[in-house]
């Protein structure tokens, strides 16, 4: 589903002695299927922009395309229900929205409310604890008494039983351990390819962005500064030094080689995978001669 963003500004608590511009005239497009990161600090309008994604904020001005529907301030939306159901949001420490008795009853939550007969939205709680990697057994437990990670887990197994075509991910491994933040973060990217899901990815890890996205938004005092391949975006350290934002670690390991060799390779390494290839193939060639 294609989401097109147009001049698209907002300020919170607007016509009152608060209001707060959050975001100026900001552009974005991003194609069915892709998976677009959206990075910048701390207060740069990341969440604000998110929240226009399922047209929980409208815009103060300009407009957001999602799909078929278009969300604009003066234009009264009867088509927002069906929005919410295809886009599926993962905010930050989604497991503080967990609320029901047991693990099953919150999964089958959302798909009910939205008019998913009991039975299938069983099978889809079912599939996905297996998917997300839980023990059959915590499907009858409350879930407030299993561990952080099982709880996050449920919490995105609730979002993705809504069967989204696209997800929106808020720092969604924020707070775990780093073997659990790669499994989820794996884990997201297998469906993003499997179910060609449309992926939106709010973080402050450039190297979740540069491993997992094809396309990144710099965000900075609420405009979209940067956008395109990750590969452009981190060849430019200058503009991303302006926006207080650093390299991902394989490239700045990259850099220190290269500097050591006195020799540049060939591509930008997005990984630390990648960055070992290229390296082993330099030391190949050098063995040949
Ligand atoms: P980020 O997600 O990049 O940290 P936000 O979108 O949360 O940025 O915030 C953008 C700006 O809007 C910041 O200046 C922030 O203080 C302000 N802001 C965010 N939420 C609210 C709110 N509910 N009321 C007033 N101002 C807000």
């Amino acid at each position: 589903m294609d989401i097109t963003l147009q001049q698209v500004s907002y300020a919170y608590a607007r016509n009152t002695p608060f209001e707060k511009r959050a975001l100026y005239n900001v552009d974005l497009y991003i194609p069915s299927g892709s998976y677009q990161a959206i990075i910048g600090h701390t207060g740069s309008g990341k969440s604000t922009i998110l929240q226009h994604l399922n047209a929980l904020l409208k815009p103060s001005d300009g407009s957001i395309q999602i799909g078929d529907v278009e969300v604009k301030a003066d234009k009264k939306n009867s088509h927002l229900r069906k929005v919410r159901q295809k886009v599926g949001i993962v905010f930050q420490f989604p497991e503080h929205q967990l609320f029901e008795e047991t693990v099953l009853k919150d999964i089958m939550f959302g798909p009910m409310n939205f008019g998913v007969p009991k039975e299938e939205a069983r099978l889809r709680a079912i599939e996905l604890v297996k998917l997300l990697g839980l023990p059959e057994e915590v499907m009858e437990k409350s879930p407030f008494d299993l561990s952080g990670g099982q709880m996050r887990r449920v919490a995105i197994a609730g979002v993705l039983a809504m069967n989204p075509e696209v997800l929106v991910l808020d720092e969604p491994t924020a707070g775990l351990d780093p073997r659990g933040r790669k499994e989820i973060m794996d884990l997201f990217y297998q469906l993003h390819k499997e179910k060609g899901l449309t992926t939106v990815l709010v973080t402050h890890s450039m190297e979740d962005a540069a491993r997992y996205a094809d396309r990144i938004a710099i965000m900075h005092n609420g405009k979209c500064v940067l956008e395109g391949a990750p590969q452009a975006i981190f060849e430019n350290e200058g503009r991303l030094k302006e926006y207080r934002l650093e390299l991902p670690q394989s490239v700045k390991f990259q850099k220190k080689i290269e500097q050591l060799i006195g020799m540049k390779l060939p591509t930008i390494c997005l990984t630390e995978e990648s960055l070992a290839a290229e390296l082993a193939q330099l030391i190949n060639k050098e063995r040949e001669v």
